[in-house]
């Protein structure tokens, strides 16, 4: 049989004709719906869920809903000049954000696009926002303490490489002043810090990274800004973003650390797109699925085993409270979700207490395996005293008369929560918090008036400074309170008290 050239290309070129309208039927659809950020299409048979679809005015849209006759998608963008009728197109790509180094030291939106008005951001690799966390054999135990430099938490509520830990309190309490604490002293620790805001004002925003720039804290951070003037969407796959931002991260053996701020607002962006997206309202007309948005971005928190790199995603996910009501439904999911919670309270934070630490209800549930020895073996007592001291001062108000032994713990737990105060900014490394608290735990402090406490602290750690180096560095290298170093701290500060108190 001979085979003529022509009737091959004819065939052929019907083939490639036929392919191509599969394509139209299957890659693109048509709008029959658009309003609030959401699109109803018609068509894209194969879409995926929480594909990138292609509108005409440029932006992306996320496929949430796969319907049988059409997709529901939110838009990332302005709605703009997008009408009924219009065609889009699938990317074939699952939501994507830009990944890598280039990225430490900017300010990105949701999508990962530069925002802070320093250029493009010179990276190629694209990774999706939406990943299966790492499996259990992927894993190894929290073993590496991430101190955040305040002594309320590092001493009693530690926090591990690799753990979540949840920072929750009313309105105004110093939620965002914790976490920035933490980011701010990660300075050289080789540390990359991420702080994610979900829904905030963009004067907060601004405020936060001018702060962080000036902390020069933005060496080594990123921020992921979603602010409350964004649509739903993006305000919602804002902590994903950041999250597989920093995943990059933790895949190279790197430790990072990430600040979900917060996750309230997350939920209500949730439940905005559900509601819009035409899905059943639950309890607080929260979607039923509000619970598993949360888990799985935090899951993602981990510390990757050895041969994996090493490497760790910390993650401090913050909540709002209204009047300290943590029953309420976002609150007690995001709480079972974490390995612990830190306890903000108002009535503290107005009395002064700050930062304004809970220490009885406040839990770190595998931070405690990653404390260092020295501190491990302060903590104990100093929770245990702050406690008793807790007790007594509420029942002490309705007596005058008190024995010795209550009116001894009562001004030592005076003391000691006047030392747990601590101002923004300034963070201390965990060699000073242990010799301050060793003062305070051992009743060194007792002749020393609380007034003077704060000042006490002040000058004693600049004494200790300047003429005790090397027990810092000593400590700094065994982390435990040696024999020898135990010796030397306490003559250090019976010798120091002397001059102040005279
Ligand atoms: P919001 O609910 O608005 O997000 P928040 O709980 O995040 O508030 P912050 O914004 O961190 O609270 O802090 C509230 C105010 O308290 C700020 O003005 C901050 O400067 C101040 N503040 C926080 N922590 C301390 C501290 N340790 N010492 C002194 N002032 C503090
Ligand atoms: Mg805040």
């Amino acid at each position: 049989m001979i085979i003529k050239p022509e009737e091959i290309t004819s065939i052929i070129k019907g083939e490639i004709e036929k392919y191509e309208k599969k394509i139209e039927t299957t890659d693109s659809g048509t709008i029959i719906q658009v309003g609030d950020g959401i699109a109803l299409i018609y068509g894209l048979q194969d879409c995926m869920q929480g594909e990138m679809i292609q509108f005409p005015n440029g932006i992306y849209g996320m496929a949430l809903n796969l319907e049988q006759d059409n997709v529901g998608c939110v838009l990332l963008g302005s709605e703009e000049g997008i009408k009924e009728g219009d065609v889009v197109t699938r990317t074939g790509k699952v939501m994507e954000v830009p990944v890598g180094e280039a990225m430490v030291g900017r300010v990105v939106n949701s999508l990962g696009q530069p925002i802070d008005g320093k250029g493009t951001i010179a990276t190629s690799e694209t990774s999706p926002i939406e990943k299966v966390a790492p499996g259990v054999i992927y894993r190894q135990s929290v073993k590496q303490p991430l101190q955040t430099g305040l002594k309320a938490i590092d001493s009693m509520i530690p926090i591990g490489r690799g753990q979540r830990e949840l920072i929750i309190g009313d309105r105004q309490t110093g939620k965002t002043a914790i976490a920035l604490d933490a980011i701010i002293n990660q300075k050289g620790k080789d540390v990359i810090c991420i702080y994610v805001a979900i829904g905030q004002k963009q004067s907060t925003v601004a405020h936060i990274v001018n702060t962080l720039t000036e902390m020069n804290a933005m060496d080594y951070t990123i921020v992921v800004s979603s602010t409350a003037s964004d649509s739903a969407p993006l305000q919602y796959i804002a902590p994903y973003s950041g999250c597989t931002i920093g995943e990059y991260f933790m895949n190279k053996g790197k430790d990072v650390l990430i600040v979900y701020d917060d996750l309230s607002k997350h939920a209500v962006a949730y439940r905005t797109m559900s509601l819009l997206l035409r899905r059943p309202p639950g309890r607080e007309a929260f979607p039923g699925d509000v619970f598993y948005i949360h888990s799985r971005l935090l899951e993602r928190a981990a510390k990757l085993s050895d041969e994996l790199g090493g490497g760790s995603l910390t993650a401090l996910p913050i909540v709002e409270t209204l009047a300290g009501d943590v029953t309420a439904y976002i609150p007690t999911n995001v709480i079972s979700i974490t390995d612990g919670q830190i306890f903000l309270e108002s009535e503290l934070f107005y009395a002064g207490q700050r930062p304004a630490v809970n220490a009885g209800i406040s839990v770190s549930r595998v931070g405690g395996s990653a404390q260092i020895p020295a501190m491990k073996k302060l903590s104990g007592t100093l929770r245990l005293e702050l406690a008793q001291y807790r007790e007594l001062a509420s029942f002490s108000q309705f007596g005058s008369d008190l024995d010795k032994d209550t009116t001894r713990r009562l001004e030592k737990g005076k003391r000691m929560t006047e030392i747990l105060k601590q101002d923004q900014y300034q963070p201390m490394d965990v060699e000073k918090q242990v010799i301050i608290l060793y003062a305070a735990v051992n009743d060194y402090l007792s002749d020393i008036k609380v007034s003077d406490i704060k000042k006490f602290q002040r000058e004693f750690l600049e004494y200790i400074d300047t003429h005790h180096r090397g027990m810092i560095n000593k400590l700094s290298e065994t982390k435990k309170l040696t024999e020898e170093i135990e010796n030397e701290l306490k003559e250090a500060i019976n010798e120091f008290k002397k001059s102040f108190i005279d």
